[in-house]
């Protein structure tokens, strides 16, 4: 949780257990405006407002009840209303405060005249709920019921006042000074906890609602939703042909560059598309995008406990199982390397081996391989720390004990063009003066296979390839970890055009349809290169993507039951734009089953529990003496343990969907 930074809640939290305030009798407010079968019959008198969090109202009296119905200070200081306007600073990041704070008082502690109440202006109410309302949905809360500008506030016929008057004198003065002159993406380089990093992703996408979304592939060992913000013009479903990216960062919870650079990379595609960047916009009318920003939340926890310039290499590295996620795939490597020697064998889309499951399976991993089943990815990079260099598959050795031996995959060719993209446009990865970290990738271009590096088995790049239709790359961002702050912007100037650059490979190479005769797609079709043994497979609307490098290639499409269809494509050097070649099959009687070796109808239909895993079923783990309330209050937001002290009467009315 996010901890209880003001002291004043720390002190209600001793006085409460003493005091139990009796839940209203109708919901709140109502009381108020009569709606109650009790009504409010006390007067009350105009006197000085004493409310801590409200002193800087510009008016002094303020009268009980107020218009809520509480009766005295006490009353309101017990209330959840007063206590969201005390961590609403906290939890919405500093926006919207001091105004939100101030519209919230003028109800809590209503000015007084003559002893009546004046209510503030509703156009008031307006303005705020139309500034901070983003702020709101980016934390999953509702607005907040007494804010609700029709109930509380009247016009100004009525002889409303403007509880924000005194801060618009201010305002005025420096706005226009620091106005600028030119619209242009505003991003804070900083670190981000937890709590932060999922704000400014749902922030980032209710400000692109048009073109992002936020959505969770599963929770971690300790509970917390794994987010994605997946920017696209068509956001949450696949367009056909339209090819799908990802990059994923910080599985080493302690390598936190890439975790920031995505947050980075949200806001800059958010807000350059907004702007008019035709590049961006291009980029995602053609592209859906999926950024992962962390995908070992629970490390980084551990990893920032010590805090960032501390250049500890291993402490945050594993999960909260102590689990290193890039050991934890399914090794398919191994089998690939025995299956080489037969001719006919096709090194994709390999099941995953049934004993994989009697291991120790973190359910980051489940949700990513989930994930990755899910949507048709073409291209992924995964982003690291450490060294400075990109690295592509495979990692794991051809020959068991060779630690460092050159270990290629059928598509070296393509992988060593995607690197080579990335080292491109990076000044320090391509500059070679520039000092190194411990390895020297100089003379290799900043590139290297990741098994000629130093070989491991289960890594993420190497299931994804042999897996699934997708490539991806290692990137290692730089020597430190986790660097101070100071770091983080120039991390961002050297990453940038190279995170948007291989964003943009995956338009290279060939994409198409394959239908049938009757137009229908066809899905799982088999796309075969001459010359390349690994085969592409087609998604549900019978679209595929193959990443190649300009030259002369035969592309086979071949599905079960149907006949099989060649072509040969040229695709030049220049190629900025992925090929298109369409496969019509004709159905065909099947007369032996060597087809079923051949194409299985569905590669995945074999035992496998990831079918019927559920990520999100992972309610996080259970600590002794856990209680029936705490695991319900698991499934609440965040920001609910914020109001952990007020027993029954905790603020519903600020929950969605509630
Ligand atoms: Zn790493």
């Amino acid at each position: 949780m996010a901890g209880l930074r003001c002291p004043l809640l720390g002190a209600l939290l001793i006085i409460i257990v003493g005091v139990v305030r009796c839940s209203p009798k109708c919901f709140p407010g109502d009381q108020a405006l009569g709606k109650c079968g009790e009504s409010t019959s006390e007067k009350g008198t105009c006197a000085d407002n004493t409310l801590g969090y409200c002193d800087d109202l510009p008016y002094s009296k303020a009268i009980f009840p107020n218009l809520l119905d509480h009766r005295s200070r006490g009353d309101v200081e017990f209330s959840a209303e007063y206590i969201l306007l005390s961590v609403l600073d906290n939890l919405l990041q500093g926006e919207c405060n001091p105004d939100l704070r101030l519209v919230g008082c003028s109800i809590l502690a209503p000015k007084c005249e003559k002893n009546k109440i004046v209510k503030p202006c509703r156009r008031v109410c307006q303005a705020l709920k139309k500034s901070c309302l983003p702020a709101f949905e980016a934390i999953d809360m509702a607005w907040p019921y007494f804010l609700d500008c029709d109930r509380f506030f009247v016009g100004e016929e009525e002889g409303c006042h403007d509880p924000l008057e005194k801060l618009r004198v201010n305002v005025e003065i420096t706005s226009e000074d620091l106005a600028p002159q030119t619209p242009y993406t505003l991003i804070h380089f900083t670190h981000h906890n937890y709590n932060q990093m999922v704000s400014i992703l749902k922030k980032t996408a209710a400000k692109c609602s048009n073109i992002a979304k936020t959505y969770s592939i599963g929770r971690s060992f300790e509970g917390k939703d794994l987010f994605v913000i997946e920017f696209s013009n068509n956001p949450g479903q696949h367009d056909l042909l339209e090819p799908e990216v990802r990059y994923v960062a910080n599985m080493h919870g302690n390598e936190v560059v890439g975790r920031e650079l995505l947050i980075y990379l949200a806001q800059y595609l958010c807000s350059e598309y907004l702007l008019g960047n035709t590049r961006i916009q291009t980029l995602i009318n053609t592209t859906r995008i999926h950024l992962l920003p962390s995908m070992n939340p629970d490390g980084y926890e551990r990893a920032s406990e010590e805090g960032a310039g501390y250049n500890g290499w291993t402490n945050g590295r594993m999960t909260a199982q102590n689990i290193d996620l890039n050991r934890n795939f399914p090794d398919l490597t191994s089998e690939v390397h025995k299956i080489m020697k037969v001719r006919s064998a096709r090194v994709d889309h390999m099941p995953i081996p049934e004993s994989y499951w009697w291991g120790k399976v973190a359910p980051e991993t489940k949700a990513v391989m989930k994930w990755m089943r899910n949507v048709p990815f073409v291209l992924s990079g995964s982003l690291h720390g450490g060294e400075l260099v990109v690295t592509y598959p495979y990692d794991f050795s051809k020959h068991p004990l060779e630690e460092k031996m050159f270990s290629p995959t059928p598509d070296d060719k393509v992988f060593k063009m995607l690197s080579k993209t990335y080292v491109a446009s990076h000044p320090k990865m391509s500059d070679q003066s520039t000092e190194r970290c411990g390895g020297n990738f100089i003379n290799r271009g900043s590139i290297i296979n990741g098994a000629e590096w130093y070989s491991f088995s289960g890594g993420m790049p190497d299931f994804s390839y042999l897996h699934t239709n997708c490539f991806e790359l290692t990137l290692e961002l730089g020597c430190e970890k986790f660097p101070t702050e100071d770091e983080l912007y120039p991390a961002w100037q050297d990453n940038k055009e190279s995170l948007l650059s291989l964003i943009e490979m995956v338009h290279r190479g060939i994409k198409g349809v394959v239908k049938d005769e009757h137009g229908n797609p066809i899905k799982n079709a088999r796309i075969s290169v001459k010359g390349i043994r690994h085969d592409i497979t087609t998604g549900e609307d019978g679209d595929y993507w193959r990443l190649l490098i300009p030259g002369v290639y035969v592309i086979t499409a071949e599905a079960f039951g149907y006949s099989k269809v060649s072509k040969k494509i040229t695709l030049p050097a220049r190629m900025m734009k992925a090929g298109r070649v369409d496969f019509v099959l004709n159905r065909v009687e099947i007369k032996t089953r060597k087809y079923d070796k051949l194409i299985p109808e569905d590669i995945y239909d074999r035992y496998d529990p990831l079918d019927s895993y559920d990520p999100h079923a992972q309610a996080g783990q259970r600590e002794q003496g856990e209680g029936d309330e705490q695991s319900q209050d698991r499934e609440k937001p965040w920001w609910w343990s914020y109001f952990s002290m007020l027993g029954n009467n905790k603020p519903s009315w600020l929950l969605k969907n509630n």
